[in-house]
């Protein structure tokens, strides 16, 4: 671990910081209102670590194997990890997501959901969930139907599985902010406090939309050596690659 990287690694969270505390000033909020998720997938210890030492202590992986293999070592080195789970989730591996992650960011159909329960009951614990929707409705993609996620947020709560608030992805190559403000108008109908949005792209937008949670990878980490799933709408936003 070399100075240097620990530097750059504070130099980046420091200048993604600054943008988050303007866009949540527009809103009448600060910096601290707004939760930054590092998205650390495809990312190995080696790169994760500077980011540790420089003070970050919420992360967020898409897959649970791969959450698996780096975390368990990291969380023994640093103290006070926060795991996110920002990925689709299959039901046979809710087990393994329950024990691992200390939020789940993908709760999105009812198979899901009573696989969950029966987890989070064999293990004595609640795992706190967004509910991810389809926001754009589009075909493949994973979330919720608009249309049925006041069953599911209703079916969680008769669960006793804790609901946070809402979380999407919203479709590529076009203007977020119409999905944003949707999002942010079903949360509020359902009474929910938090919304899981924004990516290295648009979180400046999702923010001032009213998103607490974002979750940033490429903004923090630099590109991804190869794509990871879904496919980021915002390398765009890359602009912070080298900033020493
Ligand atoms: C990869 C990923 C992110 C982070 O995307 P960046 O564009 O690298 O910031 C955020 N949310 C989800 C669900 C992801 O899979």
């Amino acid at each position: 671990m070399t100075t240097d990287r620990i530097i750059d690694a504070a130099d980046r969270l420091a200048t993604l910081r600054d943008s988050i505390d303007r866009a949540a000033r527009l809103t009448d909020r600060t910096a601290d209102a707004v939760h930054l998720i590092a998205v650390s997938k495809t990312h190995d210890a080696d790169a994760i670590r500077p980011l540790l030492h420089a003070g970050q202590r919420v992360f967020g992986e898409n897959r649970v194997q791969e959450a698996q293999e780096k975390w368990p070592a990291l969380r023994e080195e640093f103290s006070g990890v926060d795991l996110h789970l920002v990925g689709q989730l299959q039901s046979n591996k809710a087990a393994d997501a329950v024990a691992l992650f200390d939020v789940i960011h993908s709760l999105d159909r009812p198979s899901l959901l009573t696989a969950l329960a029966r987890a989070m009951d064999a293990a004595g614990k609640r795992v706190p969930c967004f509910i991810q929707v389809n926001i754009g409705s589009e075909e493949q993609k994973g979330g919720c139907p608009i249309t049925d996620t006041p069953a599911l947020i209703a079916a969680a709560r008769d669960a006793d599985i804790p609901i946070l608030g809402l979380m999407c992805v919203p479709p590529a190559d076009i203007e977020a902010a119409p999905f944003f403000a949707l999002l942010a108008k079903m949360a509020r109908e359902e009474g929910l406090p938090r919304l899981s949005m924004g990516m290295s792209g648009d979180y400046e937008t999702a923010i001032m939309l009213g998103a607490t949670d974002i979750r940033v990878g490429t903004a923090l980490f630099g590109q991804r050596p190869s794509p990871a799933r879904p496919v980021p709408a915002s390398g765009r936003g890359m602009v912070r690659n080298s900033s020493h």
